[in-house]
């Protein structure tokens, strides 16, 4: 059944139980402020068995969130169990994605699943077979969007201080602190108002920022020394590929998100224009997160190659390889990539 507003009002106004709220994999500052939002105002709806379900482990810069320690990882030995969960809601929460691939781990029992399918996305790509749609992809953030949302179901006054600080996360780390901002002045007006009742901006760029320890920075380092590539492209510009194994993720101890960081770097050399980081998941798939200076669009870049799709400066998707495979692909994609300058 297709859903309207005032059906989600009703539904979400009688208490329920059994929800489950999931978001992509490798969750991001958004990724986690929206599931957290949602979570905390559905306590204090007094809604029962509420889960929220991480497909991969978020990094320890978000310890400080609210109820962050309530969160399911999957993992090898919970698998069946929150499947079976997942198969038994009622309502499942599908926050910052609208596009299966980015569940994959969980997206057969998420298919199969008869619960009602509350989608909230910012993102250009729907494939789900949602029951209710929430979207606009030009929202800086699920979390901006959600704050609408919040509103539209009359619930703003259930918007403690512990709701706006994952809101404000969610917004500062989606938008790279207010540059990507294709809301243009609304994103500052919600920014405002969150910092106007009670929200630290200080404090939480402290907690997302300047989070680090010295082993991402000797990480950094490692990458920027040995494994930096730099492509010069027809349009005579520079393109930078970092590739990352598993095995180096590991020795340094890395979750993840914290790589990504890593990607902005090369964009602050002038002619560098586009960014990619290639991080090894397995033997047979490679996750490409890309990034670029603002007049060229790796949205294209990423549906026309990576089976991804994302926002104009900020995309990502998999290549079906191997990591040195995929390398030697991206090599032979970005020698012209004209069609997507614009
Ligand atoms: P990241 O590089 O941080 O993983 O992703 C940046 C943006 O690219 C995400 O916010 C999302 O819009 C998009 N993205 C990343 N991975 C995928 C993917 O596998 N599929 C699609 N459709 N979009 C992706
Ligand atoms: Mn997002």
């Amino acid at each position: 059944m297709k859903y309207n507003i005032s059906n989600i009002i009703d539904l979400l106004n009688k208490t329920s139980n059994n929800i489950i709220i999931i978001t992509h994999d490798n969750p991001d500052g958004d990724a986690i402020g929206s599931v957290l939002t949602m979570y905390n105002i559905l306590l204090k709806k007094q809604f029962n068995s509420i889960n929220i379900v991480l497909t991969s482990n978020y990094s320890n810069k978000f310890d400080w969130m609210p109820n962050i320690n309530k969160v399911l990882i999957l993992n090898h030995y919970n698998y069946i169990k929150i499947c079976k969960k997942i198969l038994k809601a009622n309502i499942i929460f599908c926050l910052d994605f609208s596009n299966t691939t980015r569940i994959h781990k969980i997206e057969q029992v998420f298919l199969r699943s008869r619960g009602i399918k509350i989608v909230i996305d910012h993102h250009n790509d729907v494939n789900i077979k949602y029951d209710f749609l929430y979207h606009n992809n030009l929202s800086s953030s699920t979390t901006e969007l959600l704050y609408d949302f919040i509103h539209k179901l009359n619930f703003e006054k259930l918007m403690d201080i512990n709701i706006r600080n994952c809101l404000y996360t969610g917004i500062l780390t989606d938008s790279n602190s207010f540059q990507f901002t294709p809301s243009k002045h609304k994103i500052f007006q919600i920014a405002y108002e969150l910092v106007k009742s009670g929200v630290n901006n200080n404090y939480i760029y402290d907690k997302i920022y300047h989070f680090n320890n010295y082993s991402i920075i000797e990480f950094f380092g490692y990458c920027f020394y040995k494994k930096t590539h730099f492509i010069k492209n027809d349009n005579n510009f520079l393109i930078c590929i970092i590739s990352i194994s598993k095995e180096e993720i590991i020795r340094y101890n890395i979750i993840n998100d914290e790589t990504k960081f890593i990607i902005n770097y090369p964009l602050y050399i002038n002619n560098v224009k586009l960014s990619l980081l290639l991080i090894e998941q397995s033997n047979i798939r490679t996750k490409i997160s890309i990034r670029s200076k603002r007049n060229v669009d790796c949205n294209q870049i990423a549906k026309k190659y990576f089976n991804g799709g994302g926002h104009k400066n900020a995309s990502g998707g998999y290549i079906n390889m191997q990591l040195d495979d995929s390398f030697i692909l991206c090599k032979k994609i970005f020698s012209d990539i004209r069609s997507c300058i614009i």
